[in-house]
This record gives structure tokens, sequence and C-alpha cells, in this order.
């Protein structure tokens, strides 16, 4: 059952980017779901910000279309509640770059309540607004800013990113959200490791094989095609995304539950991941299939090298993991629609049933989508008569089943990290160091692919992913876990 849901104190936040693709999709139903859950106190307010010409009623019709498009099924049709929720709002139309808006801003802001400002715009803006909300005295030191990825496309652009919102803002104040973070599963991890005594004594190499981490999406690039031609799986989920949920599954026990300290133990571990040898890594690009086109169609360039898709083997030097290694893979317009993490232990040191009885090594499978849950495979006997041979059962755990009609109660990823930070709780928001760090890894492996001008290996739309990374793992006697359907 979803445990009781207590209010957040009483806020004003400014969605910049107010009437964009990612407010209308996901933050403005978020809100109003979490609202209608009871979270959201009456005093909250909500003010979109953008520079279309748009007047109060005209943005609440706006937000009320995106509710009806994007919202949760079981809320959209709440007239009342759909209308109690368009009261919270309003709407100023600013210009980033100009100095219209910024008076009416203020002039809407209140004393006593919590300051947030989403920056749901391109990074290029994320200076200019950080900079005008403090000329205009509109955020003060108590403020909050939410940014969204991309934080930059290189070491150099994320510096500089960082510089432009810490020349404005300290780094308490700045949320960077990866929204990988804020689901639901992703915290059952930190919550399965370290508030269980059955599993930490086993995570380390001498008893973890390795660990496969997949993100696999039957999506292409869509009408994202010309941004995604200039950044790629490496820079769109292996940088941030992946690299999240790697730090987590690798990262020392942390003192406490709380930011610094779980960050802390993050940023260990990026800096000490060992430089990836060109050859464990694939790069792929999906080709036309029977239901739809390749990429180079998609992205409307014949001859593009951006990758679609990769796989890597990555070796962390530290204590704990020297000799474990960890195998990342993800990709569009593959076969399924699947992210998950497979722990997979080591064979038992001796069979005491000989050959014939057959082994199976235990995995811990830790799925994100779809059906978030767990899943323990343990060897049991074969039922029955005819000796003693041995199978794998899964100790299943799924959040749907576990939690009942609850579940469709669980906060969705944006809905839990807007919450996070209004109760000012950066755990689950990267600090600018790590963003840093992860660069500082990724920047020589794109950088060595533009020096050999490495061209992606094609791969069939629908299919597992170029041959080549199946090689990969099977050149170290492993395979990659089945994507299933
Ligand atoms: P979008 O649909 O293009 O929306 C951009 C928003 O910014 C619009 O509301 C636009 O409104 C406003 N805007 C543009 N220039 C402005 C200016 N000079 N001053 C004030 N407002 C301005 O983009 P989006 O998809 O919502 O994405 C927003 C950010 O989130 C981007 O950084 C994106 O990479 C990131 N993101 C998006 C998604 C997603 O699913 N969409 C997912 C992850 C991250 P006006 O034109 O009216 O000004």
């Amino acid at each position: 059952m979803v445990s009781r849901v207590i209010p957040v104190d009483p806020f004003d936040l400014v969605i910049f980017g107010g009437t964009g693709d990612l407010a209308r999709r996901k933050i403005l139903p978020g809100l109003y779901r979490r609202m209608a859950s009871g979270q959201m106190p009456k005093e909250a307010r909500i003010i979109g910000a953008a520079r279309s010409e748009l007047d109060r009623a005209g943005y609440q019709q706006m937000v009320k279309e995106a509710i009806e498009e994007f919202g949760d099924p079981r809320h959209k049709s709440d007239v009342a509640g759909v209308g109690d929720f368009l009261e919270r709002l309003d709407y100023v139309a600013i210009d980033a770059k100009g100095e219209g808006g910024w008076p009416e801003l203020k002039g809407l802001m209140r004393d006593g309540v919590v300051k947030a400002f989403y920056f749901s715009v391109g990074p290029s803006l994320f200076g200019d607004l950080a900079e005008r909300l403090k000329s205009h005295g509109i955020a003060g030191d108590d403020a909050r800013i939410v940014v969204e990825k991309p934080f930059g496309h290189d070491l150099g652009s994320a510096r500089a990113l960082n510089a432009s919102l810490a020349a404005h803002f300290e780094e308490h104040q700045i949320y960077r959200i990866d929204h990988y973070l804020g689901k639901e599963t992703v915290q059952n991890l930190m919550a399965v490791r370290f508030g269980n005594m059955l599993f930490e004594p086993l995570w380390n190499s001498q008893y973890v094989d390795h660990i496969q981490i997949t993100v696999a999406e039957t999506v292409g690039v869509g009408g994202r095609g010309s941004y995604y031609d200039k950044s790629g799986a490496m820079r769109d989920m292996v940088q941030n995304h992946l690299m999240q949920l790697l730090c987590l599954i690798a990262m020392e026990p942390p003192a406490k539950f709380d930011p610094d300290a779980v960050r802390d133990e993050k940023l260990k571990v990026i800096r000490a991941l060992d430089e990836v040898d060109p050859h464990h890594i694939v790069r792929g690009q999906y080709d036309k299939g029977p239901d739809g086109p390749g990429y180079r169609d998609d992205v409307e360039d014949a001859r593009s090298r951006t990758e679609s898709y990769v796989a890597m083997k990555v070796g962390i030097s530290n204590w704990r993991w020297a000799g474990t290694p960890f195998y990342l893979r993800t990709g569009k317009r593959l076969r399924a629609r699947a992210s998950e993490i497979a722990v997979v232990f080591k064979d038992t040191p001796h069979s005491i049933f000989g050959p014939e009885a057959g082994l199976h090594r235990n995995i811990l499978t830790i799925r994100l989508q779809p059906n978030e849950g767990m899943e323990l495979g343990v060897t049991i006997k074969e039922p029955g008569p005819g000796g003693m041979r041995l199978m794998d059962v899964p100790l299943d755990m799924s959040f749907a089943d576990a939690l009942g009609p609850d579940a469709e109660d669980v906060p969705d990823a944006y809905e839990r990290l807007i919450m996070d930070v209004i109760r000012g709780n950066q755990t689950l928001f990267m600090r600018g160091d790590e963003v840093e760090a992860a660069w500082a890894w990724t920047d020589p492996i794109i950088q060595g692919w533009i020096d050999r001008h490495d061209v992606p290996k094609p791969y069939d739309a629908g299919s597992s992913g170029p041959d080549d990374a199946l090689a990969l793992m099977h050149r170290d006697g492993r395979k990659w876990r089945d994507i299933k359907v």
C-alpha cells in the first residue's frame, strides 16, 4: 500500500517554457496528479512563463487541454478537480533574453512561500534566466532552480553552464534533473542494497560475476532527429541515465541517506571508471525496417555517423569492483522497450549434485520498465521423481502486484522530483561536479570515434542490436539477457 501522502509547504513554482512539450506532457499533468493525491496544498501556485502572448485564461485553457491529452485517465474527467487545479495557474509573457515581463513576474511572486523556478527551456537560455531572476530581485538566497537535460554536450559546455548558474545561485539551490533517478525502482535499489543484510556482503567482485545495464527503446528518433543527430546515444543516454544507474549499483554505502553523502559516493564511482578500450565499445545505427524508416532517413542525412545504439564493457578500478565488468547497452528501434539492471552472481564454488544436475546462477534483476519491480532467480530442486535435478525459479516482486490498486497512485519520476524540489531535498538530483566528471569520462570516447572516423554498425530495426554487441559478451564467455517483448 502507498504510504500516507504528506502535503508539501505552500509554493510558487514558475515554469519557464510553460507552453512547451515537456511542460504540457509531463510537468503540468504531473502537478495535477500531485494535487489530486492531496500532496499539493491549497495555497500552491504555478506560473507559466514563455514568449507566447497568452493571458491567464488562455494559459488555463492550454493546460486543461494538456491534462485531457496527457493526464492520468482516472483524473482528467474530474471537472471540479481540474477546475480547482486551473485556479492555481497564472501566466506571464516573458522573453528570457529581453526585459519585458519580468516586473509582472515579480509582482505575482508571494512572500513566505517556497519559490522554485523550473527552466524547461533549451540550455542556451539557462544563463539568461538565472541572471534576470537575480537582477530583477525575483529569486533570493532561498529560491530553487530546476534545470533539464541535456546539461552540456561535453565537459567544456557543462563547465560553462555550471559557471553561468553558479554566478547567481549556490549549488544547494540548483536541482539538475535526471528523471531516471525519480523512478520508484531506482530508489528501491538503494533500499534493497542498504536496508537488507542479505545483499551487501555479496555485493562485490568476489561474488558478482558481472552486471548488465540495459535501456532499450522501440521508438526511433522521431521528431527529435535534428537534435538527436548532434547528440547520439552516448551523450543522450549513457553520459546521464546509464551512468546514474551504474553509480547507484556500484557506490559504497553512504554514511547517511542525505544529498551530499549519496552524491559524494556516486562521484567516487565515476572517478574510478577505467578508460574504455575502443575494442570494448560497439556503436550501432538502425537500418530501415518493415515498419519504419532507417536512422538516416529519420534525420534526413544519408551520411550521418551518429550512433543510435551503444554497447560497452566498463571496468571500475576500486577495491570492491576490480575484476567485475559492467556491460552497458542502450539503443533505439530495438525489438522491445525494456530498462533493467541485472546483477549476475558467480557460480557456486562446487556442485555437490554433480554436473548432470545442472547449475544456475543467481541473478538479481531490477526492472525499471515495463512492470517496475525486482526478481531474484534462485536454484531449487526440480519437483517430482527423477533424482536431484536443479531448476531456476524467480522470486518475483512486481510493484503492481505488491501494491495492488494503490500502484496507480505511485508518483511518476517527474512528480516525485518536483515535490523533492519543493521539500528542498537534493538527494535525487545531480551535483555539478558529478555531471562534469561524467563528461570527463565520456569525452575521450567520443573524441576517439571522431579521430578514427568511426562508422556505426548498421542493425535491423526491431532487432536486438548489432551482431558485434553479441560478440562483445561472447568473447568473455557471457551473454546478454534477452530483451523480452
Ligand atoms: P519546446 O517544446 O521547444 O519548448 C520550449 C519552451 O521554451 C516553450 O514554452 C517556448 O515558448 C519557451 N521559450 C523558447 N524560447 C524562449 C525565450 N527566449 N524566452 C522564454 N521562453 C522561451 O521544448 P521542450 O521539449 O519542452 O524542452 C524543454 C527543455 O527540456 C529542453 O532543454 C529539452 O532538452 C528538455 N527536455 C525535454 C524533454 C521532453 O520530453 N520534451 C525531455 C527531457 C528534457 P515560446 O516559444 O512561447 O517562448
